[in-house]
């Protein structure tokens, strides 16, 4: 969905027509294809109009969703050669010989005939938050195409950019990486004009030989950067050296910096830290900008000057920004705050189910600390693993024990083998609770919450604190 248009402004508009697909992706025409409203490669989700693009994944082949997707009202089915005896001889089809190569070359085409200002997004954790937030706050300026959900990868890149629509004045691209090499042919592909790392941290430690190395796969994102583009960095994050030297290296001279570090280009003055939102002043290259966004931490903040930045650079107007982003608020499973009844009144749940590493978890469990809590109330922390960490995974887990001091949590409850670290090093009455699995921490979470707790659920997605937050939101 696009903002900044209203609704159903852009429904029925043509992206691709069938001539620029044709010429852009090399393909052969079958049937009689209409032209794209829209790009899928999910026969579930297709909207009518859309082009369905049948890309081999690990676990499916788009090539047996074709029939399904022309019943749902494709426009059009992308298809590689060799699987073209598996259609009719009348079905709309695009053949051509590499289905995600012929994405990739929409993406490019995309690309090429656009004139929006082009933000790319990377970093450790914040990629998400800061490209919706760049959506809401470019949207409130103009047209603006951001890519969906988390779709960072060697497929969601080329399907994100395919779908930028030919009137966008802004496009905003999400890019992630799992290991190095991966994100210098996505960026290539996007073409930025403004690239933001939001931070370097130990996350997907595990395919890295060290968090330099980490810091310098993020540092591709420079690889595809526009002439005359700017890099938006970190000021606060110790990699940033490292990371202004590889934008150095590469001739690149526009470096805006973002931070509570005295001298960031972009820096924060004020904050005002509540439970549900987050109110800053910043002072943005020289023009003071305040702004409320509906998530609560510091984290959150520091995005927020990195999305000022780039806002800064594609020319936005900061005013409308600064408004615009009091409609940012946290996604499912990312800080989103739910009310339970429970023995003695009500409680509060911090949902941040999604994802775990050691930087989102320090964040989580300072917003933790921060939210009030009732007469007899606590601050009750519910922690699940944290996977992909490496060898080191085990240290990581019982290092949160200081960060759990600091934030003054009551009681903690862990589940996962390497949450059994972080256990260990708790003191015992800060103790509530292990489990190995989470659907066994579940009913001792249940019986202990009461009236005036607040709970922050976090772990990552593989450790499944997802379904338990799901059972206990169907309790209470
Ligand atoms: P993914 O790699 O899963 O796509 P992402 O980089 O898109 O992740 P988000 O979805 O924005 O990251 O946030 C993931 C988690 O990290 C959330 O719990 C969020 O609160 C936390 N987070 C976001 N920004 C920061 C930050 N700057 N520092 C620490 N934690 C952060
Ligand atoms: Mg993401």
């Amino acid at each position: 969905m696009n903002s900044g248009t209203g609704m159903g402004e852009t429904e029925g508009r043509v992206l691709h027509s069938v001539a620029e697909m044709e010429a852009a992706m090399g393909a052969e025409v079958r049937g009689t294809p209409r032209d794209a409203t829209g790009i899928s490669i999910d026969s579930r989700s297709l909207a009518p109009g859309d082009t369905f693009f049948a890309i081999a994944g690990e676990n499916s082949d788009g090539h047996a969703y074709v029939s399904k997707a022309l019943e749902a009202g494709a426009s059009a089915c992308v298809v590689a050669r060799d699987k073209l005896d598996q259609f009719p001889a009348d079905a709309p089809l695009l053949v051509v010989d590499n289905v995600l190569a012929a994405l990739t070359d929409l993406a490019r085409a995309s690309r090429a005939r656009s004139l929006a200002g082009i933000v790319a997004v990377t970093g450790s954790v914040g990629k998400t938050t800061t490209k919706e937030a760049l959506r809401i706050a470019l949207g409130a300026d103009g047209e603006t195409h951001a890519s969906a959900a988390s779709y960072n990868n060697h497929w969601g890149v080329p399907l994100s950019l395919a779908r930028l629509p030919r009137e966008a004045r802004y496009g905003v691209f999400e890019i992630g990486m799992n290991h190095p090499g991966e994100i210098t042919p996505l960026v290539k592909l996007v073409r930025p004009q403004v690239a933001i790392v939001t931070t370097v941290e130990p996350v997907h430690i595990a395919q890295f030989s060290g968090i330099d190395e980490i810091a310098d796969a993020k540092a591709e994102i420079f690889q595809g950067l526009e002439p005359g583009g700017a890099v938006v960095l970190n000021l606060d994050n110790p990699l940033f050296p490292r990371l202004k030297a590889a934008a150095e290296a590469l001739g690149i001279d526009r470096i805006v910096t973002f931070g509570e570090t005295a001298g960031a280009d972009v820096r924060l003055k004020e904050a005002a830290l509540q439970s549900y939102c987050s109110v800053g002043v910043a002072d943005v290259m020289g023009t003071p900008v305040t702004f409320k966004v509906g998530m609560p931490g510091r984290h959150i903040v520091q995005n927020m000057l990195a999305v000022l930045a780039a806002a800064k650079l594609v020319g936005a107007d900061l005013a409308l920004v600064g408004l615009a982003l009091s409609r940012m608020k946290a996604p499912p499973g990312r800080g989103v705050a739910l009310r339970l009844q429970v023995k003695g009144g009500q409680a509060t749940l911090l949902d941040e189910s999604y994802n775990a590493n050691p930087a989102s978890m320090r964040a989580a469990l300072d917003v933790l600390s921060r939210t009030p809590v009732g007469p007899r109330g606590r601050r009750i922390a519910v922690l699940g693993d944290m996977l992909e960490l490496g060898p080191d995974g085990e240290a990581h887990h019982a290092e949160l024990a200081e960060a759990i001091r600091t934030a003054k949590i009551d009681q903690v409850y862990c589940c996962g083998p390497q949450m059994h670290a972080l256990w260990q090093a708790l003191p015992s009455e800060r103790r509530g609770g292990y489990a190995i699995h989470a659907s066994h921490l579940e009913p001792m979470v249940a019986s202990a919450i009461r009236g005036g707790d607040t709970l922050m659920v976090k772990g990552s997605n593989g450790s499944r604190m997802g379904p338990l937050v799901k059972s206990l939101a169907e309790r209470f």
